[in-house]
């Protein structure tokens, strides 16, 4: 059992937090919302009143929190500060790979043998409430045992990416990939359509030729062919166009930094700010098919 700090119990951090509890772990929970901290009792967690109380009974920290901004301030005045010679820090917030790099050295400057990591995950609410988050994993490797069994509890799988960063790097590159892909196949069964073929045969022919790829086959954003896919329910849950636009935007920003060539990432940044702009940010990101057809309307 290790005493574990866990700040930012929101959509993500809940179940997360819940099932460290659960595999017998002491989970010191933190959040700045009141109800927040209320689930994370029923889930087991003790309840710290600051974070920085959390961070000083623990052996390991995980932030879990918005954006790059949250995660500097939260680990340079409390995490940081207050913890205890030894510490593992863990940030699983996807956030920019500059913020992940400056804290992590902060975390290695601060002079208490602190080790730092960061593990952003994919897969979305239910699969952390499954345990079943995949963690791509930035930190040196000799800690990859260490975060690796903090971190199993929650996941179906922890790839050890690189060095402080590698797993933001990951985790950006993987959904530019993911976003370009999906506007690809909407876009070709928009096309399918107006030329008079049935989509579902399109499906099943696109399926078993070269245009297959997971944003298809494992998620169709046509209902129907896949039915676990949020096409089925309304485009409703799922992975919200605004996280796939916040994350095509942090890709966009590492390339014009790192001087990567990335002009469709950039198309599909611009096209998921519209969708998010035109009111559609709580829906699925494959709720983007109804844009390429001009059926908003339907959403
Ligand atoms: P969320 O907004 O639901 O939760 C964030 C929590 O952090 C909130 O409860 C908030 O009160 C808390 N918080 C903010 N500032 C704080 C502070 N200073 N101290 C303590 N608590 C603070 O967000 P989420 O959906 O849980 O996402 C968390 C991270 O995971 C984000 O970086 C997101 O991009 C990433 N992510 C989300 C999903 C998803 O499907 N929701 C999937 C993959 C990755």
């Amino acid at each position: 059992m290790t005493t574990i700090a866990f700040i930012g119990l929101g959509n993500m951090g809940a179940g997360m937090a819940a099932n460290l509890a659960k595999a017998g772990h002491d989970v010191l929970a933190f959040d700045l919302s009141p109800a927040a901290l209320d689930r994370a009792r029923g889930a087991g967690c003790r309840i710290a009143a600051s974070a920085a109380e959390a961070v000083g009974e623990a052996e390991t920290v995980i932030t879990m929190l918005p954006a790059g901004a949250h995660v500097r301030q939260v680990w340079t005045e409390s995490v940081i500060p207050a913890a205890r010679q030894g510490a593992l820090l863990i940030d699983c917030s996807t956030i920019d790979v500059d913020s992940a790099r400056a804290v992590s050295a902060a975390a290695v400057a601060a002079d208490k043998g602190l080790k730092a990591a960061d593990a952003p995950v994919s897969g979305g609410i239910m699969a952390a409430e499954a345990g079943t988050l995949a963690f791509m994993v930035g930190c040196e490797t000799e800690q990859v045992p260490a975060v690796e069994a903090i971190l199993t509890p929650m996941a179906r799988a922890v790839i050890h990416a690189g060095a402080a960063g590698a797993g933001q790097a990951a985790k950006i590159c993987n959904n530019m990939l993911l976003g370009i892909s999906m506007i690809g196949v909407c876009e070709a069964f928009a096309l399918a359509e107006k030329l008079g073929l049935d989509p579902l045969r399109f499906f099943e022919i696109a399926s078993k030729s070269s245009g297959q790829c997971w944003s298809l086959t494992s998620y169709s954003p046509w209902p129907g062919p896949v039915p676990s896919a949020p096409s089925n329910r309304g485009y409703e849950g799922g992975f919200l166009t605004s996280l796939m636009s916040k994350d095509l935007k942090l890709a966009q920003e590492a390339a014009a930094k790192a001087g990567a060539t990335t002009p469709l990432g950039s198309e599909a940044q611009a096209l998921y700010a519209l969708f998010e702009a035109l009111g559609y940010g709580q829906k699925d990101f494959s709720a983007v098919l109804q844009l390429m057809r001009g059926r908003l309307a339907d959403l």
